[in-house]
């Protein structure tokens, strides 16, 4: 069994970011990335900055090289963390001064030597701030466990899980011509005549936020009832149609779609749109560990990431109140890779 630092499920921003800056704390760091992001099926990401317009998986391929000048950290891809339990794990004490002056000794193929986090691991204690035992051992593999690891921190990185609305040939659109983020993605639509796709109580007010970057706006709630007529009739005053009926074939070519072709005949022209998937945290590798979630399933934390089991943090989408944006995500990350560290050595101090 291989001993770290912190073990980081999940390699999207919020993992890779907090990576990089526990590695630059000089911790012994494993990621452990089964690499299907939430927004592959999108060409382009906007909104990070120095990076507008980059296609996901390029951003993420930055960063590892980024994290490749970093002996301390390794990156598990495409495995999983598939347990993870309490266990007695430590941070392995080692000098600070030598390791600190010399990074070049530390960066041996046995790997980190670990670092020294104060008082605590001088003693050899596995006690948090609050004094109760903390320390984690995980599996790690595609299917089954191939690999045990213990870690004295994890964080929770591992975004979430999006299931789309049960409309024939959506997929074919997604990421394309058919986004879930208005943030992300409105700005290109602008303008146009768009659809919003969803089944959920909240379609109102999302409509709401889109008509912000068009004046022609079509509502398909695909049968159910997910809008109210009092809504509906709010919608109306702002210029904004609902279509109640299901919702047949999407029409377009190649990923653009043209068209909504709705039960009864009608088919309504569009040239882009959004949809409302529903989102699910995929924690069941957590077993006994109960962290505390809001109602939707996020982990709930303190400002700082913290969730309420010692040790235990969350960052990025998996965290209350969810779904964001990359730059979000990745700067989740390098606020919990501080508090870690400052939870380790036992200092309350920011930066
Ligand atoms: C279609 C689409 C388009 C988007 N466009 C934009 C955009 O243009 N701009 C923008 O800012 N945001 C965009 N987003 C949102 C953005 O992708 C997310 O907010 C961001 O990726 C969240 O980062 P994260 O690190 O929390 O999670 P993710 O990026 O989802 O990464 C989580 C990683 O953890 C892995 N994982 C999960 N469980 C485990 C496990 N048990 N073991 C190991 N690994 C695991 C997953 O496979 C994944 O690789 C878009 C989202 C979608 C769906």
């Amino acid at each position: 069994m291989t001993d770290y630092d912190v073990l980081i499920v999940g390699g999207g921003p919020a993992g890779l970011s907090a990576a990089l800056n526990l590695g630059r704390s000089m911790a012994r760091v494993l990621v452990v990335d089964a690499d299907r992001p939430r927004n592959a099926a999108t060409l382009n990401s906007h909104g990070f900055l120095t990076r507008d317009g980059v296609p996901p998986f390029e951003l993420r391929r930055i960063a590892r090289e980024e994290l490749a000048a970093y002996p301390n950290v390794e990156i598990r891809s495409r495995v999983r963390v598939t347990a993870l339990a309490a266990a007695d794990a430590r941070w392995a004490a080692t000098d600070l001064g030598s390791a600190a002056t010399d990074v070049g000794s530390v960066a041996t193929d046995a790997g980190f030597p670990v670092i020294d986090v104060g008082s605590a691991a001088r003693a050899g204690s596995t006690a948090t701030r609050d004094g109760s035992p903390a320390g984690f051992r995980a599996e790690v593999g595609r299917r089954g466990p191939t690999e045990t690891v213990s870690a004295r921190a994890v964080l929770l990185a591992t975004g979430l899980r999006e299931t789309l609305p049960d409309v024939p040939n959506l997929r074919g659109f997604y990421g394309m011509s058919l986004f879930s983020c208005a943030a992300c993605d409105a700005w290109e639509l602008r303008g146009r005549e768009l659809a919003l796709i969803g089944e959920t109580p909240d379609l109102a007010e999302r409509a709401r936020l889109i008509a912000h970057w068009t004046t022609r706006l079509t509502v398909f709630t695909h049968g159910s009832e997910a809008v109210t007529t009092a809504e509906e009739a709010e919608l109306a005053a702002a210029g904004v149609s609902v279509v109640r009926e299901p919702i047949e074939e999407l029409v377009g070519d190649r990923g653009r779609i043209e068209a909504v072709r709705v039960a009864g005949g009608g088919t309504h022209a569009v040239g882009g749109g959004f949809v409302r998937p529903e989102w699910d945290a995929d924690l069941s590798f957590l077993g006994d560990l109960a962290p505390d979630r809001d109602a939707a399933g996020h982990v709930t934390t303190d400002r700082s990431g913290r969730t309420t089991v010692p040790g235990l943090y969350a960052a990025g989408d998996v965290a209350a109140p969810g779904p964001q944006q990359l730059i979000v995500a990745a700067g989740a990350g390098a606020r919990v890779a501080a508090v870690i560290m400052h939870d380790a050595i036992g200092v309350a101090t920011a930066h």
